[in-house]
């Protein structure tokens, strides 16, 4: 039983409670009490977290990555999003499964000192003999803790059929199927505390034929596991599909079955109110992206009319390769500020960007029951973030201080319960340890490629 008291709470349930001084008691793996003041002598804590000067939110929820972007970044610095594919391509090309263990776990270390409890990776690259990629994500995943949201990503489209990426990457559609349906078999948890769910997840309209969109559909409906793609990113997708299917990507979106409450879109960048409207009606999900979209240029997401339809919208980092600095923290007030540029002062409040990285994540991936808030009976999947720094003093409200101050220091972050950051550092890793296999990957993946 861990006990945490004399911090401020704020839950992030559907009343939005918080407590300026408050506790939460986790046991078990769950939450079983948390409201205002002392959490009382009744508990007898194995452990007791003094949290005066810090705030306790529900950890935060990634929903879109690349982990094995994580040793290939800092390259086609000023590409937008096609460009910089056919820079990367060929490097994602020399992929393996040490460099995907490397990757997945310094990508999850990363985001656990910046507050994650849940990633989702969205992994497309397999290239010929590469080894067991998705067994080398998951242990990755469990030496670090985090719960994972591993989904099975592929791409059958290459140059000569039409599409962007060079062949030599591409699967064959049937074997992509194949190995996306042996990934559940073998790794997804359908339990309620599941650490390890898969998702099927073809890379994008212009790298995936319309004949695997389709089969991944029903393959994934049929077993019960949720949809995630890239859709309508940049305005180049957005001609590529007016040439190629004669409509705009959520209208062929919808032709594939691929809207739906078990769909979650990852950018949703270019929508027109029509679309807008689509996504709401089917209940779909989006997972926004908002730093990743401004360091590729591709615009500025319609998140306030998403919200105002009832949209689901979770925040991701997306790939670190778009996106190096790759925390989710930080992702709450760039998600603001996006908002804001768009739709002046009023179109997202700091309370509402800390529900997208919580609650609203836990929609997208279908989690919403056991995860994205403090409530009792929940998982205890908690961070606790300090506040009492030169960074955020002077700052009143701990929402604000936590969404527009700088990014904040984490006093402890359990997942189930578990501590994996304490006092700002690992518990279950060794950081520097992560640092030399990135660094080996890196050297592996990126020799001759440009800056
Ligand atoms: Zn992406």
């Amino acid at each position: 039983m861990i006990v945490i008291e004399n911090c401020a709470v704020a839950t992030v349930d559907a009343a939005g409670t918080e407590y300026a001084d408050g506790h939460l008691v986790v046991d078990a793996g769950r939450i079983v009490a948390v409201g205002p003041g002392h959490a009382g002598r009744r508990h007898r804590a194995v452990r007791r977290v003094d949290g005066t000067g810090c705030l306790v939110t529900p950890g935060l929820v990634n929903t879109h990555h690349h982990l094995y972007q994580w040793a290939t970044r800092g390259l086609a610095q000023d590409d937008g999003l096609f460009d910089w594919l056919r820079t990367l391509y060929p490097v994602w090309a020399r992929l393996d499964a040490d460099a995907v263990a490397a990757t997945t776990a310094a990508g999850l270390g990363w985001l656990a000192l910046h507050g994650c409890t849940t990633s989702t990776d969205h992994h497309y690259i397999h290239p010929r003999n590469a080894g067991d990629l998705m067994a080398a994500q998951v242990a990755a995943a469990a030496e670090v803790g985090l719960r994972f949201h591993p989904c099975r990503g592929s791409m059958d489209l290459g140059a000569s059929q039409g599409g962007l990426p060079p062949d030599g990457i591409v699967e064959e559609t049937e074997a992509a199927l194949v190995a996306t349906e042996e990934a559940i078999d073998r790794f997804h948890d359908p339990a309620d505390d599941a650490m390890v769910r898969v998702a099927v997840a073809p890379c994008s309209p212009f790298s995936v034929s319309g004949k695997l969109m389709v089969e991944a559909a029903a393959l994934a409906r049929r077993r019960g596991v949720r949809l995630h793609t890239h859709l309508a990113e940049t305005v180049d997708e957005e001609e590529y599909c007016r040439r190629t299917h004669g409509c705009t990507p959520v209208e062929y979106a919808e032709q594939l079955g691929w809207l739906g409450p078990d769909v979650w879109l990852a950018h949703a960048v270019h929508l027109d109110d029509s679309a807008l409207d689509r996504l709401a009606s089917t209940g779909t999900a989006v997972a926004h992206c908002p730093s990743s979209n401004a360091r590729l240029g591709a615009g500025t997401a319609r998140v306030r009319e998403l919200l105002d339809r009832g949209v689901p919208v979770g925040l991701g980092v997306d790939g670190p390769a778009s996106q190096e600095a790759n925390q989710l923290g930080p992702e709450l007030r760039q998600a603001l500020y996006t908002a804001r540029l768009r739709g002046g002062p009023g179109a997202l409040t700091v309370r509402e960007a800390l529900a997208l990285g919580t609650i609203g994540g836990a929609r997208c991936l279908g989690r919403a029951d056991q995860l994205g808030s403090l409530e009792v009976g929940k998982l205890a999947d908690v961070a606790l973030w300090r506040l009492d720094g030169l960074g955020h003093a002077g700052i009143s409200d701990p929402v604000a201080a936590l969404v527009l101050g700088p990014p904040a220091p984490l006093e402890l972050l359990l997942v189930g319960g578990e501590p994996v950051v304490v006092g700002g550092e690992l518990r279950t890793v060794d950081e520097h340890e992560l640092v030399r296999r990135t660094r080996r990957a890196h050297r592996t993946l990126t020799r001759g490629a440009r800056r």
